[in-house]
């Protein structure tokens, strides 16, 4: 990058969360219930202002409108009421009457207006003693927001797919993982957020979609309007407005040795993870969707080393019944047989919400009602799921795991209800894989302290070291805030690694690590040095670290891991890492610009 910017060029630097360099027209989301700023208005300018709001209100209303005929159509009249309530919160005369007066009276614009008006009528009717009144103060709310963006001319941002009508460059406050996964990759070239970080679902369904992506700008959505310019670089986390020639020169350098170096990763496709000395890895992928068994497939993955099935419940309209669970999980099973798939039960909650069910909103939703935490109280919704994923094993080698395992008696309640439905199949002679093996995602630090009990009672486990490392560094692993204490080689985690992993060599278990470490070259000489049989990840990253492997000594990687577990230094661990994968492989660490 030139050292002086040339006038007019202008720099954002955030977290790179997906790699991949794109051009484009940018679009701002609304930002939720930001504070509209106050603009004088002269005489002249009333009139416009005015007929601008009442625009506001017939755009929100056909919006309503059509939102509560597609969920109709779907679910029924009764589950779209609530558009009933909100259409009349928004035909309310008393409101509506009180802002054009305000805008009349005061000659302020219309956001304005209307933001202080609604918040007055919500926060009162929040103050009152009654549960319906309270509610209303929520409609009023969203129905606020729904006309702020309206106002702004900035549609209806719920859905995305209703606002994106040409290829853009997506920049909002924050993108929900179920936003990010429905982003349909001809319209979003790429998107920019104010908040987020590497490890955050939003981040995580963005490298899986190959959509570049940087996160924790900060100020983003104040600093860039639709409309604007810009190059998104995921590589090195930059938004660059106004990108002089110079610039845009050295991205097509850059785009091109990024082709080539593809080309060869494509080369080692169908060869298997081996070393140089010869040690054997499994290298697996992380998936999302039930139609993603193409990309493992073509990613030279040996099968799937964690099947997300959030992603299926969140992003459905209603929970999808065990036959259409079981359609999902049979079609990637048999698409892979021989090779494994392993499924993750239902991890809803933390940052993975179902907008639709009534799980009340946490103080610490990573800390709260998640996970096997929620199957083991929502056992009909965990029995169909583990019918359906028993049903889908007579079809291929599927493997089953639990996330958020704490402790012995969560597994043996899981365990229980997986036992009656293995008997309900026996009983209706349904088939399925009597010896499907059963292990956990081990990432919660009590968990790895009992790894010895828990790998008794288990075929396998599953690192996943995105979680792992946020409970064991108390670091919240979406707040950028303090992204920088979000750290894979801080001593602890190293050692947290070590005795998972000696646990499960003792009982004779295998152990795969499918956090965000796995995909990540610098440390998988690490992961493998401390004895990790398999890796899984998003499926685009899987060619670089087979290049990797097969450029690797596992002595040396081994000499690594032994140095970190005497290490007292993250900062001297990371430092290893980084030389022993950037000398066994240079190539997959390109210059960056
Ligand atoms: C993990 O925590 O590392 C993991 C793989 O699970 P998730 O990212 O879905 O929480
Ligand atoms: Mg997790």
């Amino acid at each position: 990058m030139s050292a002086v910017p040339p006038k007019g060029e202008r720099t954002f630097t955030g977290i790179a969360v997906s790699p991949g360099v794109c051009q484009g027209r940018v679009v701002v989301l609304g930002k939720i219930h930001a504070a509209a700023a106050r603009h004088s208005l002269t005489d002249a300018e009333l009139p416009a202002e005015i007929n601008r709001f009442k625009q506001a209100l017939v755009v929100t209303r056909q919006q309503l409108s059509e939102v509560q005929r597609r969920l109709t159509e779907k679910m029924g009249a009764e589950h779209a009421g609530i558009f009933e309530a909100h259409l009349l919160v928004l035909d309310d005369p008393e409101v509506n009457n009180e802002v054009l007066r305000f805008i009349q009276n005061d000659k302020v614009n219309a956001e304005f207006a209307y933001q202080t008006v609604a918040e007055r009528y919500a926060a009162s009717l929040a103050a009152v003693d009654d549960e319906y009144l309270r509610e209303r103060a929520a409609d009023m709310r969203d129905i606020a927001s729904r006309v702020l963006n309206n106002l702004h001319g900035r549609g209806d941002d719920g859905d995305l797919r209703n606002i994106l009508k040409e290829p853009c460059i997506v920049v909002a406050h924050d993108l929900a993982p179920s936003q990010t996964a429905q982003m349909d990759r001809d319209k979003v070239l790429g998107f920019a957020t104010d908040v987020g970080s590497r490890t955050s679902h939003t981040a995580i369904m963005a490298r899986s979609m190959k959509i570049p992506a940087v996160v924790g700008l900060k100020t983003i959505t104040s600093d860039l309007r639709t409309g604007d310019t810009v190059l998104l670089d995921g590589v090195n986390g930059l938004i660059i407005v106004n990108p002089t020639d110079q610039t845009l020169f050295e991205y097509g350098q850059l785009a091109r040795r990024q082709r080539s170096l593809d080309e060869k990763l494509r080369e080692n496709q169908n060869k298997p993870a081996i070393t140089l000395d010869g040690h054997r890895v499994t290298l697996s992928g992380n998936i999302e969707h039930a139609d993603d068994s193409e990309a493992i497939r073509s990613s030279g993955a040996e099968g799937v080393g964690l099947f997300r099935t959030e992603y299926l419940f969140i992003n459905h309209e209603s929970v999808p019944s065990e036959q259409e669970q079981f359609e999902f999980y049979h079609s990637v099973a048999a698409a892979l047989a021989p090779n494994p798939v392993v499924i993750r039960t239902l991890d809803l909650g933390g940052d993975k919400f179902k907008s639709d069910t009534n799980v009340p909103q946490e103080m610490n939703p990573f800390l709260g009602w998640r996970a096997i935490r929620f199957c083991l109280e929502e056992k009909d919704l965990f029995r169909t799921q583990l019918r359906a994923i028993l049903r889908a094993s007579a079809a291929g080698n599927v493997k089953m795991m639990y996330p958020m395992i704490s402790g012995l008696e969560e597994l043996a309640g899981a365990n229980a209800l997986l036992e009656e439905c293995k008997k309900e199949l026996r009983a209706k002679r349904i088939p399925f894989d009597e010896k499907m093996e059963v292990g956990i995602m081990v990432e919660i630090p009590a968990a790895v302290m009992i790894a010895d009990v828990l790998a008794r009672n288990t075929k396998f486990f599953s690192l996943g070291t995105n979680d792992l490392i946020q409970y064991s560094l108390a670091v919240d692993r979406t707040n950028e805030k303090i992204a920088h204490l979000y750290d894979p080689t801080h001593p602890a985690i190293v050692r947290l690694i070590k005795h998972t992993v000696d646990a499960a060599h003792a009982a004779g278990n295998w152990v795969g690590v499918c956090g965000e470490m796995a995909g990540d070259p610098v440390l998988v000489p690490l992961l493998l040095g401390l004895g990790v049989d398999e890796l899984s990840a998003a499926p685009p990253t899987v060619p670089q670290l087979k290049f990797l492997i097969r450029r690797l000594k596992i002595s040396e990687a081994r000499e690594l891991a032994a140095f970190a577990l005497k290490s007292d230094s993250s900062a001297d661990i990371m430092q290893g890492c980084f030389e022993l994968a950037h000398r066994s492989a240079p190539e997959i660490f390109p210059e960056g610009i």
